[in-house]
């Protein structure tokens, strides 16, 4: 699934393919992939005026509203089209498309006028510069809850997924059962730094491709080359040669080292 650098790296590429772009014309050939009143009211004769990233949505800005597209598990965006499993397509005036393809069909283009509604619940985005150490120390302490599951609450943290859950824990040093309020000061900040550079990290390299993630005409991001415990169960631990556990936590795939995580519960 795309997580934060995955989202980013397409909005990118949006960035720099639709943006003042008018809209001509609109097909869903898979209905439920578009959600509007009245797509052909909303949507067609508009221009795109800008394209962002809040956690994982890419919010398509036009001169008069908006389109949340959430790609959930294998939903592209692409300017070629890709002959199978296009869900919605937007035509150009310049004679350029924009196809919206995904096999599993859970993804989503969303109408609105109002983005807070939809986006206004989630939480602080980590690569923010308001989202400091300290604020990060407050936010997991006032809560009691396990750190796996709380960081994969996007209303509690945005954008991020199980992938660099397990990464940010691993450099971190903490066990994903520990509970939120008995991780220690100095290991909050360890976690900050890890989350950020990190996330860092994987855009620089275009994302993670695990599970049938590309980008722009099917470029492929390369950060699973920098993963050290996602998916290496019963490999050896990369710091101390101990082997990596694979657990279920909340029926999300969760992997670490025994030796190199402390599990605080205390
Ligand atoms: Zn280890």
């Amino acid at each position: 699934m795309p997580e934060l650098p995955e989202v980013e790296t397409v909005v990118r590429g949006l960035q720099n393919t639709i943006v003042g772009e008018k809209i001509m014309d609109l097909e869903a050939p898979w209905e439920k992939a578009l959600v509007a009143d009245d797509p052909y009211e909303s949507i067609v004769g508009r221009v795109i005026t800008g394209v962002s990233r809040r956690a994982k949505y890419i919010v398509i800005e036009m001169d008069e509203g908006f389109l949340l597209v959430h790609l959930r598990m294998t939903g592209k965006l692409t300017p070629v089209y890709p002959e199978k499993h296009v869900t919605v397509i937007l035509h150009f005036e310049s004679g350029n498309s924009l196809y919206f393809q995904d096999t599993r069909k859970f993804g989503r283009m969303v109408y609105t006028k109002d983005p807070q509604h939809a986006l206004g619940h989630i939480g602080p985005e980590p690569l923010s510069a308001d989202f400091t150490p300290d604020l990060f120390y407050q936010m997991l302490h006032g809560k009691k809850r396990l750190i796996k599951p709380l960081l994969l609450d996007q209303s509690f943290l945005a954008g991020l997924g199980n992938i660099y859950v397990d990464e940010a824990l691993f450099q971190a040093a903490i066990q994903p059962l520990s509970v939120s309020l008995s991780i220690p000061k100095k290991r909050v900040y360890s976690l900050h730094s890890a989350i950020q550079s990190i996330l860092s990290a994987s855009i620089e390299a275009q994302g993670t491709t695990v599970l049938n993630f590309s980008h722009g005409d099917n470029r492929i991001g390369s950060y699973q080359e920098a993963l050290e415990v996602y998916g290496r169960g019963d490999e050896p631990c990369l710091k101390c040669g101990t082997l990596i556990i694979k657990i279920k936590v909340g029926q999300r795939g969760t992997h670490y080292c025994a030796s190199c995580q402390k599990k605080y519960t205390g």
